[in-house]
């Protein structure tokens, strides 16, 4: 549960037991009512009370995360990326529709300008289809080499502001900037001086979102494409997430999006009334997500490029490990 959610969950009910530690942080687990019912909390500080088996520890909570804790995520979309380096490196596609893909009917394309949307045009739509959509457009093939070094640049441009970025493609990132290298006061302050630059050195267009976690940030970015930015203040999220279609949620496809509306859950608002055990008898893990999600939570972290942060943070801790840091 992320900073936004007041632990009501910690108060006074059911067994707390910790996993993981960190010198001043635990991931929690609580043990709560019938069933194998628990919720985990993440980054409480907490005081050992004693071990309960090797890898379990019982703790008293000393300080649950306040607000000022709470994550600044913003989100970076590339504006039709590889259609606009194609655009602005030749002039003479500008305005037009341009559809960067091989020719031929077995492939695909990977991005199409604004003009080519217009037709009805979009990145994964079988090349053949698009042609007979826009006739008129032309066609690029792709050159990635380029696209991989127009990606490099926008992020050098984020690491002047935050050495915590996860790239998702080359045309998108989460940025964490709660704490920012270059001191701007707001997260918003930061996603406009990184569009701005941008715009200035790169001469291209990226969306950003702004919002407390990666979940919002995500769906802020696409909400005023293209070059648009959007933020998502903590007291914003449920006037704009309760009207919004489930199929926007992350993870919500087409079945699963079937499968909820023939519950008659049409918006995240009719998901909120749902609670926690019928959404994970249907959708087993994913219910729990679903859960958290229609209350705007996403407690996942910005993980940093490269493999070896991620299969760190899944490594369980030693006994040995947490007796160094915790043994008085
Ligand atoms: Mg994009």
């Amino acid at each position: 549960m992320p900073a936004s959610a007041p632990a009501p969950a910690l108060a006074g009910r059911g067994l707390v037991v910790a996993t993981q530690v960190w010198p001043q942080r635990v991931t929690l687990w609580q043990f709560s009512g019938a069933g194998n019912c628990f919720s985990k909390h993440r980054d409480y500080r907490a005081g050992v009370l004693g071990v309960l088996n090797g890898s379990l520890l019982l703790v008293r909570v000393l300080k649950i995360p306040a607000m000022a804790e709470m994550r600044k995520i913003i989100h970076v979309d590339m504006d039709a990326f590889y259609a606009s380096v194609e655009q602005r490196d030749h002039p003479e596609l500008r305005g037009k529709p341009v559809i960067v893909a091989w020719r031929g009917n077995r492939s695909v394309v990977c991005a199409a300008s604004y003009e080519a949307r217009g037709f009805g045009v979009h990145s994964a739509m079988p090349a053949g289809r698009a042609e007979r959509l826009c006739p008129q457009a032309t066609f690029v093939p792709p050159d990635f080499t380029r696209y991989r070094a127009v990606s490099c640049q926008v992020r050098e441009i984020f690491k002047r502001h935050t050495d915590l970025i996860e790239p998702l493609a080359l045309d998108e990132a989460y940025l964490d900037v709660t704490e920012n290298k270059t001191g701007l006061p707001t997260a918003t302050l930061v996603a406009r001086t990184i569009r701005e630059q941008i715009r200035q050195e790169l001469k291209l267009t990226a969306s950003a979102g702004v919002a407390p976690n990666k979940f919002l940030a995500k769906l802020a970015s696409d909400w005023r494409k293209p070059d648009g930015l959007f933020v998502i203040q903590p007291e914003d999220i449920d006037g704009f997430l309760l009207p919004l279609p489930v199929g926007r949620l992350s993870g919500v496809g087409k079945v699963t999006g079937d499968e909820l509306e023939k519950l008659g859950l049409k918006t995240v608002g009719d998901l909120r009334s749902v609670d926690l055990p019928p959404l994970e008898d249907r959708f087993g893990r994913y219910g729990r997500r679903l859960y958290e999600l229609a209350r705007g939570i996403d407690d996942t972290k910005v993980v940093r490029t490269g493999r070896r942060s991620r299969y760190r943070s899944r490594i369980p801790l030693s006994r040995t490990f947490y007796w160094q840091r915790w043994s008085p």
